[in-house]
């Protein structure tokens, strides 16, 4: 496999692309952004870190039937992913409220739900990833009907495995956002499942153990009783 030319960088990743069309490679930078990058920092090995926690995950989901982007580990910070074309809708997952929609509804971070919630958001830095729903996806050409079904269908199911897998470790996994691309007609599960897009608490302390603890400016130690703003 030799790498060749960059293709694209992003805030935390940067893809280049292989001798094998079909093939890129995915390299985990250390950045670390917030709020559409207008917060940004570095932190140390974040990069290796997710490339191990993301390639564990996805190890995991496809040896329980779930399509995804990924090939193998390559190194610390690069691992080997199937080329996609990018379906511009993020999906977000929900079991408690919070985050974004904490503040869209007034209603306080932790509280439950009674089945997972599903949004879409449109993929865009310049407009902040608005939240749109399915008929936007449609009429705008972003995501045929059947893809839109298709990844519903698997963020549940992704929410099932990795839920208990989390829950197992004394984790709960309160939401995260997923993102979908085309490869040789087929759906498949791109980007990455790490901190950085998923929130995950302290099953007992409720203490936030993800990007949150960036956004947020928590230190290192400070329990937050999981309600801290
Ligand atoms: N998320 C993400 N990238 C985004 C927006 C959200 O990875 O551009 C993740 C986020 O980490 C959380 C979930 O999606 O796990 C739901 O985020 P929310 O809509 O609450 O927005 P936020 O509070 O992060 O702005």
């Amino acid at each position: 496999m030799e790498k060749r030319e960059k293709l694209y960088e992003g805030k935390a990743k940067v893809l280049y692309a292989t001798d094998d069309k079909d093939l890129l490679i995915q390299y985990f930078k250390d950045e670390a952004t917030a709020f559409d990058g207008k917060k940004k920092g570095v932190i140390e090995e974040k990069g290796v870190l997710n490339n191990k926690i993301s390639s564990a995950i996805f190890k995991m989901l496809e040896s329980n039937g779930v399509k995804t982007h990924f090939v193998e580990q390559l190194n610390d910070r690069e691992m080997l992913v199937k080329r996609l074309r990018i379906i511009p809708v993020e999906v977000v997952v929900r079991n408690l409220i919070a985050g974004s929609l904490s503040k869209r509804l007034g209603i306080e971070e932790g509280t439950a739900l009674s089945e997972p919630i599903v949004e879409f958001f449109y993929k865009s830095d310049p407009l902040g990833d608005p939240m749109i729903n399915e008929y936007h996806a449609r009429a705008f050409g972003w995501a045929t009907d059947a893809e839109l079904k298709e990844m519903s269908a698997t963020a549940l199911k992704v929410n099932e495995i990795l839920s208990r897998f989390f829950d197992e470790r004394g984790i709960i996994l309160v939401d995260f956002k997923l993102e979908f691309g085309e490869h040789k007609g087929k759906v498949l599960l791109g980007d990455e499942i790490t901190p950085d897009g998923c929130r995950l608490w302290d099953k007992t302390t409720r203490e936030k153990l993800d990007k949150d603890r960036f956004r947020r400016d928590l230190s290192r130690s400070e329990p937050t009783g999981g309600l801290g703003r």
